[in-house]
């Protein structure tokens, strides 16, 4: 599905987080701070300062994708974005994406973000309600969703994904198809859909909320599967849909174990087999760059069976299935997973494992079995 580098070196990506946001999601349960000058002036010198550190690990690889994410990256401007791309080498094949909020976005903003280098744009819409949207105390509505969808692809950037959200506080299945059927013009090559989680330390999760029934819920994402494959969007991973040759460079490398960095507070890194996070404090973070530091605060290797168990169970959230020769499973995995077929959530035939339908729906407690 994702080619390997021509070059033949080992693939591997970055992720930059932008922790900027102008106010707190309700729902929000990331690392975010205000946007202003003294945080922005830290966090480019910081990241300048991560990247060198990072830059001298990299012999031997190929940078395949490099992705944005926030926070709000677009709070940051085009010039920081533009200053970090000029010190890393990539390809011109390598997919380089920005996240952005729709009420951030202009033909001017884009246009800058294209010719710095950007060529794909991930736009939290979310949802093409405004009833929805002013629930989840979004500060766009839905017109300007569709408009900023429209600017940035007639400002040279075609590859666009959108993030909707589902499972919404007073939300219908009525109110849903609404939604999907607003999409079926616009010009957007990949979706990720996300169901609303009630996380602990949230705004939404001390109050009282009408959400959907699981009936609904199920309804829902069974409708979106269903209309997004009638526009071309097909379901590649468990909650990400794509054209054909338009599917996340970068998110499938989550799924397939393939090493990233992640740069920036709070950031999670993947390498070597271990997974280790930045800490999540701007100001530390800055401070230990300064000093020559690592910013990280959080190391760990998973030892054997979990790490493969883990790595099977996220690579079984790719529709393509996963090939068990890959894995050097213990027998009590072996077990569960003989378990799982016969329950019908999975299907095994010779090495290739595959969710059913009914595992598609209850990956979650798949994963867990697994895990
Ligand atoms: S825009 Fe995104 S990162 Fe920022 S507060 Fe809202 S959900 Fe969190």
């Amino acid at each position: 599905m994702i080619p390997m580098p021509m070059s033949g070196k080992k693939p591997i990506s970055l992720y930059f987080h932008i922790p900027f946001c102008t106010r707190k999601c309700p729902y929000c349960h990331f690392y975010v701070i205000p946007n202003n000058p003294k945080h922005r002036e830290e966090l480019l010198e910081g990241l300048l300062l991560e990247w060198e550190q990072v830059r001298g690990k990299l012999e031997g690889f190929e940078i395949v994708s490099i992705y944005f994410g926030g926070g709000t990256p677009t709070l940051f401007g085009v010039e920081p974005i533009a200053r970090l791309l000029r010190e890393i080498p990539s390809t011109t094949d390598c997919e380089i994406t920005i996240e952005a909020n729709p009420e951030d976005v202009t033909p001017a903003l884009m246009e800058g973000y294209k010719k710095a280098g950007i060529n794909r744009v991930s736009i939290g819409v979310q949802s093409l309600q405004d009833d929805s949207l002013q629930i989840l105390e979004r500060t766009h509505n839905s017109n300007k969703a569709i408009q900023a969808i429209h600017d940035t692809h007639q400002a040279g950037i075609t590859n666009i994904s959108i993030d909707l959200m589902y499972e919404l506080p007073d939300q219908t299945t009525d109110s849903f198809e609404k939604t999907l059927s607003r999409l079926e013009t616009l010009p957007i090559t990949h979706l990720s859909l996300y169901n609303l989680t009630i996380e602990p330390h949230t705004a939404f999760y001390k109050r009282t909320l009408k959400l959907p029934s699981d009936q609904d819920n199920f309804a829902m994402l069974n409708m979106a599967v269903e209309r997004l494959e009638k526009i071309g969007l097909k379901r590649y991973e468990i909650s990400a849909f794509a054209r054909p040759g338009c599917e996340s460079r970068h998110n499938v490398g989550y799924w397939t174990a393939r090493p990233f960095f992640g740069l920036g507070p709070s950031a999670f890194s993947y390498f070597n087999g271990k997974r280790f996070r930045n800490c999540a404090n701007i100001n530390k973070y800055y401070q230990a760059l300064k000093e020559g530091k690592s910013p990280v605060d959080f190391e760990e290797a998973l030892p054997y069976p979990q790490n493969v168990q883990e790595l099977l169970a996220v690579e079984l959230r790719l529709l393509r299935g996963v090939n068990l020769n890959r894995f050097s499973l213990p027998d009590e995995t072996k077990t569960v997973l003989h378990q799982l077929v016969k329950e019908d959530y999975l299907y095994l035939k010779s090495d290739q494992l595959d969710l059913t339908e009914k595992g598609l729906l209850f990956y979650d407690t798949i994963a867990s079995e697994i895990i």
